[in-house]
């Protein structure tokens, strides 16, 4: 299955190979402040192929806080946030916003509210590295055209 997904104004835009076909996707309402904030409710499969393409790097911040191990890329224009990623040992995994997904059957997404507080650091980074998709690969369309 090939996921789509992309923030309101499309400047942040995702495809994620997600095989065999799942017959649901496990989506995770994080309860840590910035989540809760922003409505944030993740998904990932490990063995999955992510390509994340930014049309305009300029109008993307990235975010961290607490332990700073995981960057929040939020889309400066519209204000969403498609993707999470997270660099472990020089592998840089991610997981997608099932908010942002385009086309995708909602009732598939199967939402459940998730709490990762008092996990220290190393356990978080090991669950990344066991759970977070582990092929990402990032596209600067504007780099692209310059380059072509
Ligand atoms: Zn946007």
């Amino acid at each position: 299955m090939l996921i789509r997904g992309r923030c309101h104004c499309g400047n942040i835009a995702f495809d994620l190979a997600w095989e065999p076909d799942p017959a649901e996707i496990p989506a995770r309402a994080c309860s840590c402040t910035f989540c809760v904030k922003h409505g944030g409710v993740w998904t990932s499969h490990p063995r999955g192929a992510l390509e994340v393409t930014v049309h305009d790097p300029s109008a993307v911040s990235t975010y961290g806080f607490g332990t700073r191990t995981a960057e929040f890329h939020v889309c400066k224009r519209c204000g969403v946030v498609p993707v999470v990623t997270s660099r472990i040992d020089g592998r840089l995994y991610a997981v997608v916003s099932v908010n942002a997904f385009e086309g995708v059957e909602p009732s598939l997404v199967h939402r459940t509210p998730a709490s990762f507080d008092g996990e220290g650091t190393d356990d978080r980074l090991a669950r990344r590295k066991r759970n977070w998709i582990a092929d990402v690969t990032f596209h600067e369309a504007a780099l692209r055209h310059r380059s072509a």
